[in-house]
Order: structure tokens, then C-alpha cells, then sequence
């Protein structure tokens, strides 16, 4: 019986913000580990706001609310 096994869990998804990048950091990508580039949505709801895009895309879709 294992009382104390947290190792398995994931961590909370539901906070989004769990890595505050420093400005002028570029971040890696949380799937993958490429660096990611800092992008503009052009469509969209989101348009004209800022997130990380994974360089890897198409083979990795990761992105990143700045
Ligand atoms: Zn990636």
C-alpha cells in the first residue's frame, strides 16, 4: 500500500502559467524541447496576439500563451 506516491500523478493542466519567461528568454518547447519562436496570430479570435510557436510544426503543434 502505497500512501505517499505522487510520482505517477500528473501536475495540475489547469494553471497555464506555471512558467513565467523572462523577457528576452526564448523558451523551449514543454513537448519536445525545441526552441520555440515567438509568433502573431493573423486569423482567428486571437488575432494579432502573441504565442510561442513550436519551430518543430508541423511535427509538433505546441504553443505557448505569452
Ligand atoms: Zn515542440
Amino acid at each position: 500500500m502505497n500512501l505517499i506516491d505522487l510520482s505517477e500523478q500528473e501536475p495540475h493542466k489547469s494553471e497555464p502559467r506555471r512558467q513565467p519567461t523572462p523577457a528576452g528568454a526564448i523558451p523551449s518547447c514543454p513537448k519536445c524541447g525545441r526552441p520555440m519562436a515567438l509568433r502573431t496570430a493573423k486569423t482567428g479570435k486571437n488575432a494579432g496576439k502573441q504565442f510561442w510557436g513550436c519551430t518543430g510544426y508541423p511535427d509538433c503543434k505546441e504553443v505557448v500563451r505569452v
